[in-house]
């Protein structure tokens, strides 16, 4: 059947940067006899949370042939406009307040654009499988003039004078789904370019910087053809775009289905002349990794539970371990197996990882499969208490991974691994678009354990896996690192006894500054024991000052088991605990490789790490 029907036209243009307001058009050249209802998204998918970005439209009209026409609110995010008569051409105009700097939103001013169609975009009801056509126009002012747009939202083919891949004018998507996965920046970006797997890949920065660009680029390359490769060439794009805004202190992504929204710190990219591989452009580097893993996993491998995605309320699955645990194991690993970084700073980066979950009380009491159903209210609303009551499905998940893919690869002699696990998933679920179900995991695990070792392997697996999504048991990884010929050391973080709090950070800069305010209170800690909590403001112990950079030094000065006065203000009123001062658990993890393993832990380890 071809497609007759019209599509849905958009007009999108920051009409008045200073006030950070884009002016959006929607026509519906065939609205519903019954009254055409829009309404935006409460959430972006990719992060979930109930975020109401309809609260950002500012103003709207309806209208046609020039002539306004009625319309009624329905609810928070949802318009009807009055019944209109045949033929009639219905157009809904409005503003878009756009200042919210994340990769989640939109964010306007006299220095560049940005948005995702989450927060731009009313849907028409009925019409959200149309192809949709999008005018990005250009601010009006001779200072606009060298603004260029990046996004990997396709050109419309028919534009007059669209040749230019950067140029503002009419784009393209074949449905609402697809319109929304594609952010757009415009601006004075600075561009570097590099090919994988046959595609042009695109890093747009916009923002000052003084990034070393081409080896930005070659770094980046390296990472994506690793992860192509994984999956199999060609990759399921034909373009990709990482839109960074680059900020003074700033971290997050955002993951599309050929492009990712990205924030990042101006010292955390490479400069010209940068010696050794620093931790934060490690960290950036990981951060790309990431984003560019979910082109597969989570974008195209999707749960059933988004197929399609439901907009307008919370879209619960359990497997958010699958798809951003698994890929927070693939992100760093990608930049050790693609030879990014050095064996020895992959393992520091698993080691922090492995501290962190191990630093959290919360994954006694919380599966990763739970996590992942209640991220919504929980992982994403995180407060004082988080830290002893829930668990990353991100760091966790990792974990799991790590310990599925060194299981798998023991159990069959570096047979078969989680490189398999992920190629099944792709070819049965991100080729075909069939949303994996719950239990769709599990099942994959057993056919990779069938294939690779024996039913039986295959149905160890799989009970382990579940085992693991749904109970609280911490991993084995000692054993497990141990037979690929790498070290587990846990040790405390520090010397000297703790009072299992940590504080607000950045309360000082240094001995002696600001106040020393409790973040949070660890669960079984010597703080909730005597009494302290989140929110009180350390003043003294045993009669002396605390200050924030001072806490450690004067901890250090007593032994385990001491009684020391603190004095707090709580509400403004000093008060007076004593606390029996504890020791510091030994949940710092450092790994290190064994110099001369073994034959099979050798072999065992360069099948998983390479090198
Ligand atoms: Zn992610």
């Amino acid at each position: 059947m071809t497609n007759v029907l019209p599509p849905v036209r958009y007009r999108i243009r920051p009409h008045r940067p200073d006030a950070h307001l884009f002016a959006v058009d929607c026509i519906v050249a065939d609205p519903d006899p019954a009254g055409q209802v829009f309404r935006l998204p409460a959430w972006i998918p990719g992060s979930y949370m109930i975020r109401e970005f309809a609260r950002n439209i500012v103003s709207l009209r309806a209208s046609v042939g020039g002539e306004a026409v009625a319309f009624e609110k329905l609810d928070k995010h949802s318009w009807r406009v009055e019944p209109l008569a045949q033929g009639a051409v219905l157009t809904l105009s409005y503003e878009v307040y756009a200042w919210d700097l994340s990769v989640r939103a939109a964010h306007l001013d006299s220095t560049h654009g940005f948005f995702n169609g989450t927060s731009v975009f009313l849907a028409p009801d009925g019409r959200s499988n149309r192809p949709c056509l999008v005018d990005i126009q250009r601010p009006d002012g001779n200072e606009y003039r060298d603004w260029r747009v990046v996004t990997a939202l396709p050109r419309a083919r028919d534009a007059a004078g669209a040749a230019w891949i950067y140029g503002f004018g009419m784009y393209r998507a074949e449905d609402y789904d697809e319109l929304i996965d594609h952010p757009v920046e415009m601006g004075r970006f600075a561009l570097a370019q590099f090919e994988a797997g046959g595609v042009r890949h695109d890093i747009a920065l916009t923002g000052r910087h003084d990034c070393d660009t081409e080896r930005l680029a070659a770094d980046l390359q390296r990472v994506c053809n690793w992860q192509i490769d994984l999956f199999g060439t060609p990759p399921p794009m034909d373009y990709y775009a990482f839109l960074t805004m680059v900020v003074g202190e700033g971290y997050g992504g955002l993951e599309h289905r050929a492009s990712t929204a990205l924030i990042a710190s101006r010292n955390d990219l490479p400069w010209k002349g940068m010696q050794g591989l620093p931790d934060g452009y490690k960290s950036f580097l990981g951060l790309c990794s990431h984003e560019y893993f979910h082109t597969w996993n989570v974008k195209r491998i999707k749960p059933a539970a988004f197929t399609p995605y439901d907009l307008a309320n919370e879209n619960y699955t359990r497997l958010l371990w699958a798809f951003e645990g698994f890929t927070s194991y693939y992100d760093d690993l990608a930049l050790v197996r693609s030879g990014v970084i050095a064996l020895e700073d992959y393992l520091g980066l698993l080691g922090k990882t492995i501290s962190n979950v191990l630093h959290t009380p919360g994954r006694m009491k919380q599966s990763v499969a739970d996590s992942s159903f209640d991220a919504w209210i929980k992982y994403y609303r995180q407060d004082e208490n988080s830290p002893n009551a829930i668990v990353s499905y991100y760091a966790k998940g990792a974990l799991i991974a790590l310990a599925l893919d060194l299981e798998l690869r023991a159990a069959t002699g570096g047979r078969g691994a989680l490189d398999d696990l992920m190629r099944l998933l792709w070819q049965r679920h991100g080729q075909t678009g069939v949303g994996v179900p719950e239990d769709g995991i599990f099942d994959a695990v057993a056919e990779v354990g069938t294939t690779y070792g024996s039913a039986s392997l295959g149905r160890r697996l799989s009970r382990w896996l579940k085992n693991a999504v749904e109970g609280t048991d911490d991993l084995p990884l000692p054993r497990l690192l141990k037979t690929f010929g790498v070290d587990y050391r846990a040790e405390a973080a520090g010397k000297g006894p703790t009072l299992g709090i940590k504080l607000v950070a950045g309360a000082g800069a240094g001995a002696g500054a600001g106040e020393a305010r409790i973040a949070n209170v660890y669960e079984g800690g010597a703080a909730q024991t005597a009494g302290l909590s989140a929110g009180d403001v350390l003043v003294a112990l045993d009669g002396l000052r605390i200050s924030p950079g001072g806490l450690d030094a004067s901890l250090s000065r007593h032994a385990v088991g001491d009684i020391v006065e603190i004095h707090v203000f709580r509400r403004d009123e000093l008060m007076r605990f004593s606390v029996a001062l504890a020791a510091q658990p030994a949940d710092s993890i450092s790994l290190k490789l064994v110099p001369r393993p073994g034959e099979r832990a050798g072999r065992l380890r360069r099948g998983w790490l390479g090198g």
